[in-house]
């Protein structure tokens, strides 16, 4: 089955390097292009795309605000935020407007080709910067919660060596501090695919459908060290 892709940015050589990295995927085809956010609903409507692609800065309408709009009018559209901003703003803004994935411009061709299998499988997809940036939110969001003022909180960590390896629970912990899976690699000193294949343990032994959903679970239940 072909995924059909919308590539919105303001700057075209950008758009054509996206376009030529999402090709070399057989099952991607990018149908339709646009240069502002004010042009999604037009696009979408026109070409009713699996997947948009979504820059942040536009001259007219921003991909926030575009991304808000788009999800009112085409619930079923998945979009993707591709962006140069990092901070966690832009992140919560968008998606709290219901983007399904938040990636930075600074990432690697397979990253990109990855996240839109994802989020096109119905999953969401986080760079890990991004996830990084998230949980130290979560820290500072749920750090006064206790109840304790000024007391530091002390979290017990609870491995669950009952559900993965001590391998698989190394890993997880990376996830959580926002390695992507070429750091987790250098760090264990294992291959890139070593890593791959003990994600997909992760995801599948803690039935989830992809890393991000893992880590808030991890997270949730007191599984990784959030720091
Ligand atoms: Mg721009």
């Amino acid at each position: 089955m072909t995924t059909k892709i919308a590539i919105i940015d303001d700057h075209q050589l950008f758009r054509e390097g996206v376009k030529r990295i999402l090709e070399f995927e057989k099952s991607f085809q990018v149908i339709a292009e646009g240069d502002d956010g004010g042009d999604a609903v037009k696009i979408v409507n026109a070409y009713d795309p699996d997947v948009v692609i979504m820059d942040i800065n536009m001259p007219h309408v921003n991909g926030i605000e575009a991304t808000r709009e788009l999800v009112e009018k085409f619930p079923e559209t998945k979009i993707i935020i591709l962006s140069i901003h990092d901070d966690e703003n832009y992140v919560t803004h968008a998606l709290q407007t219901g983007a399904k994935g938040y990636l930075l411009k600074e990432m690697d061709a397979d990253a990109l080709i990855d996240a839109v299998r994802v989020v096109a499988d119905g999953g969401c997809y986080l760079h890990p910067k991004v996830t990084h940036n998230l949980v130290n939110e979560y820290r500072k969001l749920t750090a006064g919660r206790s109840g304790g003022g000024t007391m530091v909180q002390t979290i017990e960590i609870r491995r669950p060596l009952h559900l993965l390896t001590r391998r698989e629970c190394e890993v997880l912990q990376m996830l959580a501090d926002g390695k992507s899976n070429r750091g987790i690699g250098e760090a264990l000193f294992i291959s890139e695919k070593t890593v791959k294949n003990h994600v997909s343990n992760i995801l599948q032994k803690m039935n989830v459908n992809d890393r991000t959903q893992a880590v808030v679970v991890a997270i949730k239940n007191g599984w990784v060290e959030v720091r």
